[in-house]
């Protein structure tokens, strides 16, 4: 069968969503799958957790999991643009070689052990807690009370909140600590 340029357009036209065949025969075409526009996902703000610029992101998930960051238009600090590294942050989310656990690898030791948090917490609290005492300072070297250690020190991190570090430096200073310092300044 010959088919026109012309009777292509009008067969196409007239016979919209079927196809023609060599011998005339038409065959129906498949509706395209209807996809929707806009996927359901919850949509929560955050803060990009790689340096002080502290831009702001929105973190949309499907199902619990993760699957879109974007720089948050809102945010006054960078109204919704993101660097390379703030824009690759879904990487950090969904990472097979993201440490989720935690590991301790005791003193002396080689080998990495799985701990739970419980046992963690108590740990660290328990190590602050002899060290502190093993090494506080009551009295300065003019004799005035400074009841400090200088056998601990605190390094804070660029996604701190102020007040985060409000009460860390409550809770740091309370324990007597004076190195106190911001991983931005070393
Ligand atoms: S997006 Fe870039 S500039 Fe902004 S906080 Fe993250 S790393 Fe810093």
């Amino acid at each position: 069968m010959k088919v026109s340029r012309r009777d292509f357009l009008k067969l196409s036209g007239a016979a919209a969503g079927s196809l023609l065949l060599p011998g005339g025969a038409a065959l129906a075409v498949r509706e395209a799958p209807q996809f929707p526009l806009r996927k359901k996902v919850g949509e929560v703000t955050t803060i990009c957790t790689y340096c002080a610029v502290g831009c702001g992101q929105v973190v949309a998930t499907v199902g619990g999991k993760v699957v879109n960051i974007e720089g948050d238009p809102d945010h006054p600090i960078n109204r919704g643009a993101l660097c390379s590294k703030g824009a690759a942050s879904l990487q950090i989310i969904n990472n097979p070689r993201r440490l989720t656990k935690v590991l301790y690898r005791a003193p002396g030791a080689t080998d990495w052990e799985e701990k739970d948090w419980d046992w963690a917490l108590d740990r660290i609290a328990q190590r602050i807690k002899e060290t502190r005492d093993a090494h506080w300072i009551s009295t300065g070297e003019s004799g005035k009370p400074v009841n400090r250690t200088e056998a601990i020190a605190f390094v804070g991190g660029s996604q701190n909140t102020n007040e985060e570090c409000y009460l860390w430096v409550k809770a740091l200073r309370a324990m007597g600590l004076v190195y106190i310092e911001h991983q931005a300044r070393i």
